[in-house]
């Protein structure tokens, strides 16, 4: 199957889903993830009126993103991947989402870029719901007190929480997590589900599912682990 088919398959499976869930299809947002794919693969699917992408990598996408934008308004651009500080303000400036947010030294990073570029991208922090030692993501025990100093002390416009299951377990466990500590903390934007589990994650209530391979295939190139890069701030 083409891209373009993909597309249309996922857009009525998601539809599906929520309506199996008892929710509007408008309440769930398709996150087109675009990782290692090139700019001419993508034309088609912006051609075909899809303006959501997910990235994973701040130079891929300022590579690849300013002429796609360009030849297509309206574009939202959301970064996955794990972020160095040292790529924050890049990030800022190119990204209308960040859902990899993880740890103060980054939202102390997000917050300078802010200032210093003028934008202020919706943020969503990263919970490592799995508690996996080689994953991004703060523990579920201090998601709350994160979210509290991403706002108050860091000014960052949080707008959800994402997480990413351990590959090997059933991951509905996991969605749940999410959704109630969401709910707790007041924040409305769920980003759970790829292309493996995005019904499940539907039926749990998020409102972004990140889909890659269910549209463009398998990668070429294929992206470092998941959510596995350092904590720490190095540079690449
Ligand atoms: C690559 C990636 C996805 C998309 O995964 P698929 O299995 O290709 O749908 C979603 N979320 C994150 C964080 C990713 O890195």
């Amino acid at each position: 199957m083409t891209s373009l088919e993909n597309l249309a398959a996922l857009q009525e499976a998601i539809a599906q889903a929520a309506l199996d869930a008892g929710r509007e299809p408008s309440s769930v947002t398709l996150v087109a993830v675009s990782k290692t794919v090139p700019a001419d693969r993508i034309e088609p699917v912006l051609q075909a009126g899809q303006r959501v992408f997910g990235e994973n990598y701040v130079q891929e996408s300022a590579a690849k993103w300013p002429a796609l934008r360009e030849a297509h308004p309206g574009c939202e651009l959301h970064l996955l991947g794990p972020l160095q500080s040292n790529k924050a303000q890049a990030a800022v400036a190119l990204f209308d989402v960040i859902h990899s947010l993880d740890r103060p030294s980054l939202a102390a990073a997000l917050a300078t870029a802010q200032a210093k570029t003028g934008r202020r991208p919706r943020v969503l922090c990263q919970v490592n719901t799995g508690e996996e030692p080689q994953k991004g993501g703060v523990p579920p025990s201090e998601v709350d007190s994160f979210v509290l100093r991403c706002r108050t002390e860091f000014g960052l416009d949080v707008a959800g929480l994402m997480c990413i299951p351990p590959a090997d377990q059933a991951a509905s466990p996991h969605f749940a997590l999410l959704k109630v500590a969401a709910e707790r903390n007041g924040l409305p934007w769920l980003s759970m589900g790829m292309s493996a589990d995005f019904r499940e994650a539907i039926q749990l209530g998020a409102t972004h599912v990140r889909v890659g391979t269910a549209i463009f295939g398998a990668r070429l190139r294929e992206a470092p682990a998941e959510g596995a890069a350092p904590r720490a701030d190095v540079t690449a």
